[in-house]
């Protein structure tokens, strides 16, 4: 009970943090790229400039990936709740998805109700980037490729977002941290991304459930349907 006490706290100061820079921060990076791409694409910069000008450019777009990681902290929790369309959501976030799936030789699949019957309330992009930080961690962990699956479902009085991946699975140590912040398996990862969509989905009056194995990994996320 203690560990989860001071896991919470410490949810608690990062989400304050990032709510006070994020917005402050964004800003400045943006500004830097662009001029950074005029540089770069000046006539007159040697080959080597170049070479130091696009490093840092990729390093912007490093840290302004962290600060998207954290962006739907910065809004005030519990804003007003619309009627969210969840099959519509789901085609959403597929289409922002499938050019990073391609080109990491994974197909995603829509399976489920096809129906414009399933509905929750809640923030449209809140829930949008739920699904993508999970759906982004399911394209990673396929290093060969394989299928994506997402599907909602409903089973009174919730709806079930299912999201499947063909992965390499987590151990049930890595399933314990999972949402911790700065938790990371990855070089390049910055550990937000589960962080969010836990609490994303808990703001929503939902849960996520995860099943994994060396054959990959399933995320259900279970919430209340919300009616006509
Ligand atoms: P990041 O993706 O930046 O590492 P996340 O918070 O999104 O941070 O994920 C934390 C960790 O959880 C990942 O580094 C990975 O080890 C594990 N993880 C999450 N989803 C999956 C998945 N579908 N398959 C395998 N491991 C996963
Ligand atoms: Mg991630």
């Amino acid at each position: 009970v203690l560990e989860r006490l001071i896991k919470a706290d410490k949810l608690q100061v990062v989400s304050h943090l990032a709510a006070s820079i994020s917005h402050e921060v964004r800003n400045p990076l943006t500004v830097c790229k662009g001029f950074l791409q005029l540089s770069s694409g000046a006539q007159e910069v040697s080959p080597k400039t170049k070479e130091y000008l696009e490093t840092a450019i990729k390093e912007l777009d490093r840290a302004t990936e962290i600060i998207n990681d954290y962006l739907t902290f910065a809004k005030p929790i519990s804003e007003k709740k619309n009627k969210i369309n969840i099959c519509e959501e789901i085609q959403n976030v597929v289409n922002i998805l499938n050019p990073l799936a391609h080109m990491n030789n994974v197909q995603i699949l829509i399976s489920g109700e096809k129906t414009d019957s399933l509905f929750t309330l809640g923030e449209k992009k809140q829930l949008e980037q739920s699904l993508i930080n999970i759906m982004k961690n399911g394209i990673e962990s396929m290093s060969k490729g394989g299928v994506l699956q997402i599907g909602a479902f409903y089973e009174n009085p919730n709806i079930l977002i299912h999201i499947c991946d063909q992965g390499k699975g987590m151990t049930r140590e890595q399933i314990n941290r999972l949402g911790e912040p700065y938790f990371s398996t990855k070089e390049n990862g910055t550990g937000l991304g589960m962080m969010v969509s836990f609490s994303i989905i808990r703001n929503m009056g939902g849960i996520i459930n995860v099943e994994s194995d060396e054959n990959g990994t399933c995320f259900t996320i279970e919430m209340p349907a919300s009616r006509g």
